[in-house]
């Protein structure tokens, strides 16, 4: 018996095959058959005629973990046609969260259903509330380092790397798929490669994915590729470089010689793969900015040093070398905490400036003071044309780098990255309007290329005996709504969604069942 028939679409499988009209029948969890299924009884029958219908999408670089515990529905993601998230990325995990280790400022301001601590009591809570979408989950080095270390700023002795490993050992025994790091972020800045690749040698020997937000991505953007290539190959992990990109215009030219040095490795038989958003804004805390002596130590250490006139004006010129006059316009207000500052939320940095009546360094410095380390900050640094160039690589993915939110409830309230609500639909948007990669392969970019890499077992194809993950468009209509000014808003043009067979949107409005699993 056929549960469920999707009738007459135009399927594009997730191979970069061309696109073949035929029905999909699929029982309970898995597609049963596909052809020509007119005679076939089914309890359920999804009319699909006219209608895109592609195996649901895979964000590999999501920071929806804390948040999946808050709006299990995943909103934002679902309506893009999202079917899974790899979450922990960036070094920053839900779990382990051993004593010390802080939660992201965002993460921060919300009550959880309870505490955990082990990786294995974050996936237990997971699968007690029950997300719609399936997760896959990696180890966030920095909640290794800050386990084991806290924020302090040193090397990390034989004992800190043995108990580092052991943590890393017991996490992915209790079902994460790979290991995250964040170079760029407090702890993980401090760590040399030594510890790192100790760390990837584990990855390695349980055939975990490592996944890096690489510890430059502008100035030092190829030094920084060589780290990471190295480490991998040595390690003999495979390898995801998250979010590639080259930050600031300074370094654009850089172009060539980053897709070079990426082919040349993958001609040398590394599994280097990595993703992008399509987006020429970053967005992360605005407090990155710091230089790292200053953000060391808890969030009380830092805030004592931004309090200090002499420590402060020692981080003031740090900001200003090596900055463009014209930096601080390129950079707007996300999120805020303190009341004062939320009509900053959306505004450039020189705007926010002119209205407090300072330069635009003391204005981001008195915004990550006041809201206490709790700023976000969206970075205008890149190129679109290297966007362009990045995205048509046939191992680049589609990552997010954003984490759930929801047009009402506890996520409605911040000034999040339009990418949260729309990475996904605009990238497809913008394969049916020619402006991208053709429509086969950019489905391909979001379903089997993800698939194969995270190695996620008979997920991102329309295929029989696959899990039935699959969305149905409405061509016409996709369209990502979010945008800077206004991004809580869903994106449009979802039909129907399922999820290992089962439907969470049906006629584009969200149903209560949540079907998703944790995939180890
Ligand atoms: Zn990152």
């Amino acid at each position: 018996m056929i549960d469920t028939i999707i009738a007459g679409g135009e399927v594009y499988d997730g191979t970069g095959d061309a696109p073949r009209s035929t029905d999909i029948g699929i029982s309970r969890d898995r597609i049963a058959a596909l052809g020509d299924l007119s005679r076939a009884e089914a309890r359920l029958r999804i009319d699909a005629q006219g209608r895109i219908v592609t195996p649901g999408f895979i964000d590999v670089h999501s920071h929806s973990d804390a948040y999946l515990l808050l709006e299990p529905h995943a909103h934002s993601k679902l309506f893009q046609g999202i079917t899974t998230e790899i979450v922990g990325n960036c070094g920053c995990s839900g779990g382990p969260r051993l004593d010390g280790v802080r939660m992201p400022a965002d993460w921060q301001e919300f009550d959880y259903p309870r505490k955990w601590r082990t990786l294995a009591e974050y996936r237990a809570l997971l699968e007690e509330v029950g997300p719609a979408l399936n997760v896959g989950l990696l180890v966030g080095h920095n909640n290794l380092r800050a386990s084991v270390m806290g924020y302090s700023d040193r090397r990390a002795d034989p004992g800190d790397l043995a108990q580092m490993r052991a943590l890393l050992a017991e996490s992915l025994d209790a079902g994460a798929i790979g290991f995250s790091t964040g170079l760029l972020y407090s702890p993980g800045m401090f760590a040399g490669m030594d510890e790192v690749e100790a760390l990837l040698s584990e990855t390695a020997r349980r055939g975990g994915i490592y996944a890096t937000h690489m510890r430059s991505e502008g100035a030092e953007l190829l030094e920084a590729l060589e780290e990471t290539i190295g480490m991998a190959e040595r390690a003999g992990c495979r390898l995801e470089i998250s979010h590639l990109k080259t930050s600031g215009p300074a370094n654009w030219h850089k172009i060539d010689a980053l897709l070079e040095r990426i082919d040349t490795a993958r001609a040398d038989g590394l599994e280097l793969a990595a993703d992008r958003y399509p987006y020429t804004a970053a967005c992360t805390d605005l407090d990155v900015i710091l230089p790292a002596w200053a953000a060391a130590g808890e969030r009380s250490e830092i805030l004592a040093r931004l309090r200090d006139p002499g420590q402060r004006a020692r981080i003031r010129v740090e900001l200003l070398s090596g900055r463009a006059d014209d930096y601080w316009g390129r950079v707007m207000v996300g999120a805020t905490r303190h009341p004062d500052n939320i009509g900053f939320r959306g505004m450039r940095l020189d705007a926010v400036a002119a209205e407090l009546g300072m330069e635009a360094v003391d204005a981001a410095l008195h915004l990550i003071e006041s809201d206490e380390l709790h700023t976000g900050g969206i970075f205008f640094g890149m190129s679109a044309e290297n966007m362009q160039r990045i995205l048509a690589q046939d191992y680049v993915m589609i990552g997010s780098d954003g984490s759930l939110r929801a047009p009402s409830g506890a996520l409605s309230h911040d000034h999040p990255h339009p990418r949260n609500y729309g990475a996904f639909t605009r990238f497809l948007r913008m394969a049916i309007d020619g402006e991208t990669v053709a429509l086969p392969e950019a489905v391909r970019k979001m379903t089997s290329l993800p698939a194969e890499q995270f190695r996620l077992r008979d997920r991102g194809l329309v295929r029989p005996g696959y899990f039935a993950d699959i969305a149905v468009f409405d061509p016409g209509r996709i369209l990502e709504k979010s945008s800077y000014a206004q991004p809580h808003q869903l994106s449009e043009g979802l039909q129907n969604l399922l999820v290992n067979g089962r439907a969470v949107i049906s006629d584009g409005c969200l149903q209560d069942a949540r079907p998703g699993w944790v995939l180890d």
